[in-house]
């Protein structure tokens, strides 16, 4: 990465105003369910403390559009906080302001304080000038550590970095983009990508830029079914994106024209309704009965994706390749993982994209037996779409 870290800059005594994503999933109560992303954040944290920095955090939550809503404050995240780095964590009660403004000037090296949800203040997405010149006011140096956040040009993540400086990235952030960078602009070969999910749409320039660089994209989940249309077989009640045919069949023949192999599912397993308690089971692709539904891939194409997979040098997944959250139909994406996590184990790098495949491979328990895990759906698609990030284009170079 040619961009500056905290690993080379001199943080003592300073103020480092450090953008983190705590956009944690809350219940009812306020309590927080997940803390994968608070525990993501420690080893940035804990490197600037030692570092004799002062930290202000800050972070969005959910989405109040503007105004403050009590069941969105990051007060729970602060207290989380606390008790995950064992020191007394400062609460702001707002993100900008004079209140605020004071709490920063009196915060001491080695001390934490976190600022109220960014998102309480439409400045924030707006990407508004004044009130990321308020929040720059807050630090004297400024750290992005929010991979999950890096695709959005926020006050937050690109409007402050025009009023400080140096402006480095986090540890999380450095790791984020040495994985998937490397996954996307020097792989070693075999170079094999797994995408599935349930639609096309919003990975169409994934799937696009994919097939230039990688050898072999294996296609699972509930786009399965608009390419096997596209080939012109029949679907049944399986998931079809009629607008994405001609698209799907594009894809197809830009495969074919790079001498890329695009490999669809060849069997799948097919259920009455979308239920875990209907009853299913396997097809051909071409034999998808008219009242039912693909719901997972078979156990042939279990078998022909293993095998590719297992050849692999690195291999980058992206999206489901059933409906994993039914234990009926989490058997083809169970099975992905565990190739993945052994292929791991002979040398490959594995990487996983943010969102549903990252939850899928924690549901499965194997969430350390891969290279990297992305904590940023949005944001991996976007760098395998081959994309610029803002938020990390803004960060000073080396
Ligand atoms: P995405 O957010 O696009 O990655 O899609 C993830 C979702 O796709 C998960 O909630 C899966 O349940 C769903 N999914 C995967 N396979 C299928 C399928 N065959 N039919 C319907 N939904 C599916």
């Amino acid at each position: 990465m040619n961009k500056r870290t905290i690993k080379d800059a001199d943080l003592s005594g300073k103020r480092v105003l450090t953008r983190v994503d705590f956009n944690v999933p809350l219940n009812d109560r306020q309590e927080i369910t997940d803390d994968t992303r608070i525990v993501s954040a420690l080893p940035t944290i804990r490197m600037m403390l030692e570092k004799g920095a002062a930290v202000i955090l800050m972070s969005h939550l959910g989405r109040p559009r503007g105004e403050f809503k009590k069941e969105m404050s990051l007060k729970p995240v602060a207290e989380k906080l606390s008790e995950l780095l064992d020191m007394d964590v400062r609460f702001a009660p707002d993100c900008v302001g004079e209140e605020v403004r004071k709490l920063a000037g009196e915060l001491a090296p080695g001390e934490v304080m976190l600022l109220e949800n960014l998102r309480f203040h439409a400045g924030e997405t707006g990407n508004d000038e004044d009130f990321a010149a308020q929040l720059a006011a807050l630090g004297d140096i400024y750290v992005n550590d929010a991979f999950g956040t890096a695709h959005r040009a926020h006050a937050s993540t690109e409007g402050v970095t025009h009023h400080l400086s140096p402006c480095l990235a986090g540890l999380l952030m450095e790791k984020e983009i040495d994985y998937l960078g490397r996954a996307v602009e020097h792989p070693e070969h075999p170079y094999i990508a797994i995408l599935g999910g349930a639609k096309i749409s919003g990975k169409i320039d994934v799937i696009a830029n994919l097939l230039e660089k990688v050898d072999t994209l294996l296609i699972g989940g509930g786009m399965t079914y608009t390419f096997l249309k596209a080939q012109g077989m029949e679907i049944g009640n399986s998931l079809l994106e009629d607008d994405k045919i001609a698209m799907a069949r594009q894809l197809m023949q830009m495969a074919e024209m790079r001498h890329k192999q695009l490999l669809l599912p060849i069997d799948t397993v097919v259920g009455q309704s979308f239920d875990n308690d209907t009853e299913f089971h396997t097809v051909r692709v071409g034999d998808i009965p008219a009242d039912m539904m693909g719901l997972d891939i078979g156990p042939a194409t279990i078998d022909l994706f293993k095998k590719h997979i297992a050849d692999a040098k690195t291999i980058v997944w992206n999206g489901p390749m059933g409906v994993f959250e039914m234990p009926n139909f989490a058997k083809g994406t169970v099975a992905v993982a565990e190739a993945l996590a052994e292929a791991t184990k002979n040398g490959a790098v594995t990487v996983i994209g943010g969102g549903d495949s990252a939850a899928a491979i924690s549901q499965i328990g194997l969430q350390d037996s891969v290279s990297h895990v992305s904590t940023g759906g949005g944001a991996s698609l976007e760098l395998l779409e081959g994309k610029t990030l803002p938020g990390l284009a803004a960060l000073t170079d080396k």
